[in-house]
C-alpha cells in the first residue's frame, strides 16, 4: 500500500484540498500548512514555484485520517498499535517497484524541500523515514529524522541517541560510514511505525507492514546497502558519514520553539530513486502531524500502564496545548480515592517526557479543552488532589527546565469526583428534550 493508494481514499472522503496558486517552497508553502493545522484537510499544492514537483502535506493531521489509513475506528486504535508492536511481519522483498521508475545521481537542488521557519538554517527533510542495518546485518531500524539540505549531495542529520544514533557507532567502530535509505512519500502506516517505540532489534518496516495486513513491499536500493517500500514517492540513498559532522540548525522542534544547535553527522548523499511524476511529501514542525506521529505512540504507552492501575482507561489525549508531548489528559472509571493519584504516576512513569497530567472521569472529553477546564474547575482541590515532584528527569524540549540538568517539576492534577462528596453535586445537569427537538436544531443550523 502506498501513500497515493491512501491519498486516492482521501480524496473520496473529500479530505483533500487542492492549492491551485503557485506558492514558493520558501516559507508560502509552509505558512498555507500553518493556516490549515488545525484538524485541517490534506493540502496538494498543485504548483510549487521553480519545480515541476506537486508537493503534499498533513497527510496524518488528524487522529481520524491516521485510523482510516490503518483502516480501523478511533476506539480500536492503541489496541492495533500494541498487536502489531507485538506481532512484526517482514514484508516481500520485490525485483522493481513504483520507486525504481527513475534512479539517477544525487541532485538535491531539483526537489522542492521547504523552508520552514523565519530562522531556519537551511530547507529541510522532515517526512522522510530513515532505514539503515546493522554492519553484520541482523539489526535492521526505520526512524524518522529530520534532515538539513547542506548542498547538492549533502544532508546533515540530527541523531537523538536512540536506535539508529547505536547503528551509527557500531558501524563506527567498525571504521565505516553507515548505509540509508531515506524515503519520503510513504503509506501514513510506515510513518506511524518508524515513530513507535518498538525495541532495538524489532525492524519498523515490518511493523508497518503488521499495520497494513502485509500490504507492504520493499526493495533493495541501487546505490546503497538498505532496502526501502516499493511504492514510496521519493529515495533518498546515503551514507551516514563516521567522519564528518557539521553545525545543525537552528530548526524548530514539536513545542514550536527553536531547538539548540548542536554538531551532528553529515550524510552523503549518493543516488536517488523515485517515480517520474513523484509528489513530494512536506511535515510541518511543531504541526499537528508532528505531534500525532510523535504523541500517539506515547498515548499508547501511557494507556497501558495506566490500565495496570484501573480496571478501566477510557481516553488518553497528549494535548495539542502540549505539543502533543508534555501534557496529557487521561480519563478513567475509578474504583476508589486514590486511583486518581496511582493514574497520574502511572502516566509519568510510562513517558518520562510529560510534565503536567491531567485525570478525569469517563463524563468528560479528554479531546476538548473546555470540559477538562470545567472538570478542573468543579472536581478538584489543589490542597487535596495535586502531585508535584520536583528534580526530576523530563523532556529537553522543555525550555522552562533547567538547562544544565535537565531537570523539571512535574505537576499531576487529580480532577476525578471524590467518592467521599455527595455524587449529586457532581452530575452534570442535562436537558431530556428527545428527537424532535434534536432534528428542529439540524434543521436550524441546516444540516
Ligand atoms: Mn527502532
Amino acid at each position: 500500500m502506498s501513500l497515493r493508494d491512501f491519498l486516492r481514499q482521501m480524496e473520496k472522503e473529500k479530505e483533500v484540498l487542492h492549492v491551485k496558486d503557485a506558492l514558493s517552497t520558501s516559507f508560502e508553502i509552509p505558512f498555507v500548512m500553518k493556516k490549515f493545522d488545525k484538524e485541517g484537510p490534506v493540502l496538494l499544492f498543485e504548483k510549487v514555484k521553480g519545480y515541476d514537483t506537486k508537493a503534499i502535506a498533513n497527510v496524518c493531521g488528524t487522529r481520524r485520517r491516521i485510523c482510516a489509513g490503518l483502516g480501523i475506528g478511533q476506539e480500536g486504535l492503541y489496541q492495533t498499535l500494541t498487536e502489531a508492536w507485538g506481532s512484526p511481519k517482514k514484508p516481500k522483498t520485490v525485483g522493481d517497484g513504483p520507486v525504481k521508475e527513475v534512479v539517477e545521481r544525487a541532485d538535491l537542488s531539483r526537489f522542492p524541500f521547504l523552508t520552514h521557519f523565519e530562522k531556519d538554517a537551511a530547507p529541510y527533510i522532515t517526512s522522510a523515514v530513515v532505514y539503515a542495518k546493522s554492519v553484520d546485518g541482523k539489526v535492521e531500524n526505520v526512524s524518522v529524522h529530520r534532515l538539513e539540505v547542506l548542498d547538492k549531495n549533502h544532508l546533515a542529520i540530527r541523531l537523538v541517541p536512540r536506535h539508529l544514533f547505536k547503528l551509527w557507532q557500531m558501524a563506527k567502530e567498525a571504521g565505516k560510514d553507515l548505509d540509508v535509505s531515506m524515503s519520503i512519500g510513504v503509506h501514513p502506516a510506515v510513518l506511524l511505525a518508524a515513530s513507535s517505540p518498538v525495541p532495538f532489534g524489532v525492524c519498523e518496516f515490518d511493523v508497518a507492514n503488521a499495520l497494513i495486513g502485509n500490504g507492504l513491499r520493499v526493495v533493495e536500493c541501487e546505490h546503497v546497502n538498505a532496502c526501502a517500500p516499493a511504492e514510496a514517492e521519493l529515495v533518498l540513498e546515503g551514507r551516514i558519514s563516521a567522519s564528518k559532522e557539521v553545525v545543525e540548525g537552528p530548526f524548530v522542534d514539536i513545542t514550536g520553539t527553536y531547538d539548540v544547535q548542536r554538531r551532528q553527522p553529515v550524510v552523503d548523499v549518493v543516488g536517488v530513486m523515485r517515480r517520474r511524476d513523484f509528489v513530494y511529501e512536506g511535515l510541518l514542525p511543531s504541526g499537528a502531524e508532528h505531534r500525532l506521529l510523535m504523541g500517539l505512540p506515547h498515548e499508547v504507552l501511557i494507556w497501558e500502564s495506566v490500565s495496570k492501575v484501573v480496571p478501566k482507561v477510557c481516553a488518553v489525549n497528549l494535548s495539542v496545548g502540549g505539543s502533543g508531548w508534555l501534557h496529557a489528559v487521561i480519563s478513567v472509571e475509578k474504583q476508589v480515592d486514590g486511583d486518581g493519584k496511582n493514574v497520574l504516576l502511572a502516566a509519568f512513569a510510562a513517558h518520562p517526557s510529560l510534565k503536567h497530567a491531567v485525570v478525569v472521569d469517563s463524563d468528560i472529553d479528554v479531546f476538548d479543552p473546555c470540559d477538562v477546564e470545567w472538570a478542573i474547575a468543579t472536581r478538584f482541590q489543589a490542597g487535596e488532589d495535586l502531585v508535584v515532584v520536583k528534580n526530576v528527569r523530563g523532556s529537553t524540549l522543555d525550555s522552562s527546565a533547567d538547562q544544565e540538568t535537565g531537570l523539571t517539576t512535574k505537576m499531576g492534577v487529580d480532577a476525578t469526583r471524590p467518592f467521599t462528596k455527595p455524587k449529586e453535586k457532581f452530575e452534570r445537569a442535562k436537558i431530556p428534550a428527545g428527537r424532535n427537538v434534536e432534528t428542529a436544531v439540524r434543521r436550524l443550523r441546516g444540516l
